[in-house]
């Protein structure tokens, strides 16, 4: 529930509203929005120790959990600093959030795409309006830099912008007929009730260009976020909320995937799934939801490699690898994990990149100077410090990095040292398993043709770049490259609202995310044949 006193009183050109959000348990938040009509400030006003206790969103009410499973909400860069506690919703829960948006599709499905789009905009406004909020919430319970957040935050805004904009194109086409005084045409049609299954790493972004197509195309949500990511996902829903969402439109539960997450994708009502996440589960749901007949999307991890020619720009190569390998921690699914290095140029690339990884500023991420912020959580940490031991027993060169960093303000942080291996050879696990965590792996070649073919050389099939002055390289490089998306000259990393996001191979499964593309997941497309001639159908009898 949220309690809106609205409309209170008038002083000058002030406005003042109090919302008191019933989101979290106790100690309740309170919020107050003063307007001016120059200026919008938000003052949040937080009791001195405000850790939160995160609900379920379902129906249009904030509800508590009965659940007895908690989960803390842990800082990663400083692990004394708890964010709040998560009660891990229930199946029967899940169940109650998928029968919510069941009985809310009727409603929501009749109201106009633009109309729906409208709400869509209003919320891309708010996200534009607690950006810095919201990016400090990121950060804080993420861990990547505030730089980062602050870019994730302006990337989910464009999204939400550019799907609203989507509601007033939601055309079909008209097509002619083999038949006089006949023709076609196609509308696109909302699912039903769509699960959005998200993962931690982009806890903003990614719900943002998951919800936003889904309800711009008619259907009705409920989102998963990762358990480790509550507090961002809590805050996306009620800034839809805020937009004017109805009650039952878009639904929140937090749960374990295992638990939460299989009651939701298994429910009958749930006509698709819209997952980003691994391999590992990733794969199992989309066996689970397509057994059943429903729609499954599944984006899902990466190995993506950098080809580095002998012409190449060295400096400009140094650079966008470092960005792509260590930006966020190594913990983006874009993230450059391999470099496929011709041997002429290959002593000079990895001096040069073991200097800039050794020079990372590795810190928390509210610190502007951070360059590289912690691991996600303890599991993660672990994960990447047993890799770089396998990258060692596996005969790799470790040139730098190669351990956790310590030293002041990393202690109770989960940081390891951006980390570089030589002389990778593609058998290697560390060359052929998503490591997600800041490691990267120099693979030498003799020529631009092996490079493609280390570089193809993978179960993964999501990002890539090469670094060469050489055009034909570049096209050569642009058809044969087995990957979703390609980059010339600059990191694996990046993607913009309007354009289509994802991967093929092991990597990606359905239709793609955002841009042109964001709504073919969301709808359905109906053929309408109509004949005008009044008379019995004489040829196209097949
Ligand atoms: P994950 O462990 O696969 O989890 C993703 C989501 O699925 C979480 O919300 C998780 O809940 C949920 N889940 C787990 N088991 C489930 C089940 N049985 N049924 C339903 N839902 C279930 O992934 P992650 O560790 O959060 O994220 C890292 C991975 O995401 C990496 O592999 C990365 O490459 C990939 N990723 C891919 C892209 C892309 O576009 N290709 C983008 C970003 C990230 P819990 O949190 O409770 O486990
Ligand atoms: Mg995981």
């Amino acid at each position: 529930m949220l309690l809106q006193i609205d409309k209170l009183k008038f002083v000058g050109h002030f406005r003042t509203a109090a919302c008191v959000q019933a989101s979290r348990g106790a100690p309740k938040r309170i919020v107050i929005y003063c307007w001016a009509q120059r200026f919008r400030n938000t003052l949040t006003v937080l009791p001195n120790n405000s850790m939160d206790t995160y609900r379920n969103f379902i129906g249009g009410e904030w509800v508590e959990s009965t659940s007895s499973r908690m989960v803390q909400n842990l800082n990663p860069a400083n692990t004394d600093d708890v964010i709040g506690s998560v009660r891990q919703a229930t199946r029967d829960e899940a169940k109650r959030a998928v029968d919510a948006a069941a009985e809310a599709f009727r409603g929501w499905r009749a109201t106009p795409a633009p109309a729906r789009g409208r709400i869509v905009a209003r919320a891309a406004r708010l996200l534009e309006d607690h950006k810095e909020e919201l990016a400090q919430i990121l950060t804080r319970e993420e861990g990547k830099t505030i730089a980062e957040s602050r870019g994730e935050l302006q990337r989910s805004i464009n999204v939400a912008e550019f799907c609203a904009g989507e509601s007033r194109r939601m055309n079909g086409e008209t097509i002619q007929s083999e038949l006089s005084s006949n023709f076609a045409y196609t509308i696109k049609q909302p699912l039903g009730v769509v699960a959005c299954v998200t993962p931690w790493n982009f806890p903003v972004a990614i719900p943002v260009w998951k919800v936003a197509p889904a309800l711009v195309a008619g259907n009705t949500v409920v989102f998963k976020p990762a358990t480790l990511t509550p507090a961002t996902g809590v805050r996306i829903v009620e800034l839809f909320q805020e937009a004017g969402i109805p009650p039952g439109v878009l639904n929140l539960i937090i749960g374990s995937g295992s638990e939460a997450g299989d009651a939701i994708i298994n429910h009958p009502a749930v006509k698709a799934v819209s997952f980003t996440g691994s391999n590992q589960v990733g794969i199992r749901l989309y066996e689970e939801v397509s057994r059943r007949g429903a729609k499954v999307q599944c984006e899902m991890g990466g190995k993506n490699p950098v080809l580095v020619m002998e012409d190449a720009d060295m400096e400009l190569a140094v650079e966008s690898t470092a960005q792509g390998a260590f930006g966020s921690s190594g913990q983006r699914c874009t993230a450059t994990s391999r470099v496929v290095v011709v041997n002429d140029v290959a002593d000079e690339f990895v001096e040069r990149i073991a200097k800039r990884a050794g020079s990372m500023r590795i810190g928390a991420g509210n610190d502007p100077a951070t360059e590289m912020g912690p691991t996600v959580d303890e599991d993660q940490f672990k994960t990447v410090l047993s890799y770089i031991d396998i990258g060692r027993d596996d005969g790799a060169t470790l040139v730098c990095g190669g351990s956790r960093a310590m030293g002041d303000g990393l202690d109770k942080g989960y940081f390891v040292n951006p980390t570089v291996f030589d002389h990778v050879t593609a058998d290697m696990r560390i060359a052929r398993e998503e490591i997600f965590g800041p490691v990267l792996s120099v693979l030498r070649v003799k020529d631009f043709d092996e490079a493609m073919q280390v570089a193809n050389d993978c179960e993964y099939g999501l990002s890539s770049s090469i670094f060469t002055t050489d055009a034909v390289r570049v096209f050569r490089f642009v058809d044969e490259i087995e990957t979703g998306m390609t980059h010339i000259n600059s990191p694996t990393t990046g993607g913009e609202a309007h354009i289509p996001f994802g991967g093929i191979k092991g990597t990606g499964i359905g239709d793609r995310e955002q841009g042109s593309t964001a709504l073919d997941f969301y709808t359905d497309l109906k053929v309408v044949y109509v004949d005008y001639t009044g008379r019995k159908r004489e040829g196209n009898l097949y």
